[in-house]
Parts: structure tokens; sequence; C-alpha cells
């Protein structure tokens, strides 16, 4: 495997988790490949989960109409922001993948990692509105999501109580990964492992040290390309694109679906949706889907779904929106700068904010199918 920089954004409480065995399964892996790795133990480091005036160590511009986006996009060029953000962005800048390793937390990303994804991706370090998706500060960088469940994998089907793991995953995917121009590989997803045997466990936790062998070298996925839209209609497909698909019956993407069909496991692994209809998911993906799905234990884990490195390749217009190379470029140089910025001094003018917790009990979770 190609030598590179990974980070890891990590969130769970106990280092005798199954997630704890996840996130040290991908460093051991990972560095014996020769990869530097980095690992931000969030729930260790108590990272800050709310987004708060306090992130901005110098005063701010507009404290009786406080903007979080815009100051922090300020305190970002100054150099101000809060030394733990700063920190995670030091990270993040030389990271060439970013694997986020967590429980699914009510159908997303447990608080503290919401937080990391408010407080690090900050506006102009992260995104733009003008440099975003295909264009995004991240293009040259991929990222993935690695996550257990409570939910069994048949829970989580088109035909199930959950509804469509695909549509679960594309806020996520699409929403910020891709928004902040990550290429995002296939999720690594661990169904139910408080609910399987250990030796299951043992089974996914090898299928994961298995892919992260190859990781580097898969296909991301696959979204519409940003010339798809048109800016001024408000980022609608532009009518050429609606008129060259029209007779498809699959929509471009979870979200993009043009109230057609969505397109099968457009988020679980890598589809060229924008292809000759002989090449679009078909019947044979449905029988494959489906059969998976309804298995009576789970046995497939997304390993199988990750893109082989030696998938088809694409021409023309399919090759640009799916980037086999990850060559860097030198994009706009973002301002994080990766030196601690001076200690924070309370600023008079902004009245202190408190952080309420709230708690809840866990969701989703299946009865248990196999003793352990
Ligand atoms: C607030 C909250 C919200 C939730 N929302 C959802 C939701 O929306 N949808 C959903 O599906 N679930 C949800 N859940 C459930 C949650 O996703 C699961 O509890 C979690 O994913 C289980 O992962 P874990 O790492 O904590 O597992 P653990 O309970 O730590 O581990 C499970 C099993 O892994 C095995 N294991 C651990 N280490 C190893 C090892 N080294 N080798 C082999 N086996 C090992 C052990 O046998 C252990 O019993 C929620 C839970 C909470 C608390």
């Amino acid at each position: 495997m190609e030598k590179k920089n990974v980070l890891i954004v990590y969130a769970h409480q106990s280092s005798g988790s199954f997630n704890a065995a996840a996130k040290d399964v991908a460093v051991e892996v990972l560095k014996a490949s020769g990869c530097t790795v980095d690992v931000s133990d969030l729930y260790a480091i108590n990272f800050k989960a709310t987004a708060t005036v306090e992130d901005i160590t110098v005063g701010v511009k507009d404290p009786d109409c406080f903007c979080y986006a815009e100051e922090t996009k300020l305190a970002w060029e100054r150099n101000e922001l809060s030394s733990d953000i700063t920190k995670e962005q030091c990270k993040l800048k030389k990271a060439d993948l970013v694997i986020f390793q967590f429980p699914m937390y009510w159908f997303s990303v447990p608080a503290i990692m919401k937080g990391w994804i408010d407080r690090v991706l900050t506006l102009g370090f992260a995104f733009s509105p003008e440099k975003c998706y295909g264009e995004g500060f991240f293009k040259d960088k991929m990222a993935m999501l690695s996550f257990t469940t409570g939910s069994h994998q048949s829970m989580f089907s088109a035909n199930a109580i959950n509804g469509d793991m695909n549509i679960t995953l594309w806020p996520l995917q699409n929403g910020i990964l891709h928004y902040c121009g990550f290429k995002v590989l296939a999720p690594e997803i661990f169904w139910a492992p408080a609910h399987v045997s250990r030796s299951e466990c043992s089974t996914m936790l090898n299928h994961w040290r298995i892919r992260l062998g190859s990781l580097m070298s898969e296909k991301p996925l696959v979204f519409p390309p940003l010339d798809y839209f048109e800016k001024e209609t408000g980022f609608q497909l532009k009518p050429e694109i609606i008129e060259k698909f029209a007779t498809k019956e699959y929509g471009l993407a979870v979200g993009v679906h043009q109230g057609k069909k969505v397109p099968l496991n457009n988020q679980m692994r890598w589809i060229n949706c924008f292809c000759e209809p002989t090449r679009h998911p078909g019947p044979e993906d449905a029988a494959r889907s489906e059969k998976t799905m309804t298995a009576k234990k789970p046995q497939a884990t997304s390993y199988d779904r990750a893109a082989p490195p030696d998938a088809p390749e694409l021409s023309g217009q399919e090759a640009a929106t799916v980037p086999h190379t990850h060559t860097r470029e030198s994009p706009k140089e973002p301002r994080t700068q990766c030196t601690p910025p001076p200690t924070p001094t309370p600023n008079p003018k902004v009245p202190c904010m408190g952080v309420a917790v709230v708690c809840g009990p866990g969701v989703g979770t299946a009865p248990k199918t196999t003793k352990r």
C-alpha cells in the first residue's frame, strides 16, 4: 500500500469496546504498511462538542449577533481559533485519509463526533460556498465512515423497520464528507457486534483487517458531479442532464433521485450511476442485495461491497467524476497555523455560555439472537 498519512477520528468511551478493537486493528495494519497514523480519541481528550463563542480566543466581531460560521472564518484567518480546534485542523491538513470510527447513535454519529465536525470543519478551512462538493478544499483527500450498529443488517434495508441504510448514510457521506470535497470510500459497517457471538465479532474484525490492506487504492463512491447543476437556477440539475438520464429507471443518487427509484447501494459501494443502462445497478444487484438483507444471520460485511482496486475503468466524463489517483495538487493554502495559538483570554464583552448535557436511552437495538 502507498504510504500515506491517516487520521482516525475515534469516538468511544471504552478501550474494551468493539469500536476500540476496530480502531486498534486500523492503527496496527496501517502502521505496519508504512502509513503515519494519528488518532484523535475524542472522549479521552474530552473534546468539546458544542460550537460556542469560546472557540474564538480573541474578541468576536459581533457579540450581539454572534454568527458561528462567519466568526470562526475570521478567527481561522487570524489564527485565533481555540487550540483544540487548531490541533485537529493541523492533523486534518496533513491527512490523506480520515477514518471516522464510532458507534451509531440515533442514526448518526455520537454528539462528541458531531462536535468535532461542527468545530473543526470551519468555513474557510473546510468549505466555502464557492469551494464545495467536487471542488471542495479536501478534494485530494479521502474519508470514510467505520461504525458499529445496535441493529442487525436486516433491520436497515429498504423493506425493513429502520429503512434503507443508504438513505441514513446520505447526510453524513454527501452532506458532510463529499461537501468538503473528500473522496468518500465505502463505509465499513460492523452490524450489531453486541448481539452476535465473539467469533462473529472476530470475523468482522478480520474482514476489516483485510480491507485495510488495500484501502488506499479503493475507488470512492460516486456522486453527481458539480457541473450537472446550474447555479443560476439554485443548483438544480441542468435540463440537458435531466434529458440525458430521462429514460433511466434509477435516479442519479440517493438524494438526487429525481423522483425515480433510489439507485441500489449507492452509498455502500462503488457503483457508476452515470453509466449506460447495461452498467446500471440491475436485477443482479437487487438479487444480491435481497440475498444479503434477508440472510438469517448477517454474514456479509461492507468489505464485500468495497470496490476492488481493479474495478473497471470509466471513460470520458464518467472518468472525470471518479478519480483514480490521489495525487496532491496544492489547493489554496488553508491558513491554519500549526503552531499553538496564544492562550485564550476571556473576552469581557462576551457572556459565558453554559453547556447542557442531555442524556437519553439508546435506540434501534435488536434482541440478542445469538448467545455469546
Ligand atoms: C445514545 C445511543 C444511541 C444509539 N442509537 C442507535 C441507532 O440509531 N441505531 C443503532 O443501530 N444502534 C444505536 N445504538 C446502539 C449502538 O450503536 C451500539 O450499542 C454500538 O454500536 C455497539 O458498539 P460498541 O463498540 O459499543 O460495542 P461493545 O458493546 O463494546 O462490543 C460488542 C461486542 O464486541 C465484542 N468485542 C469487543 N472487543 C472485541 C475484540 N477485540 N475481538 C472480538 N470481539 C470483541 C465483545 O464480545 C462485545 O460483547 C445507540 C446507542 C446509544 C447509547
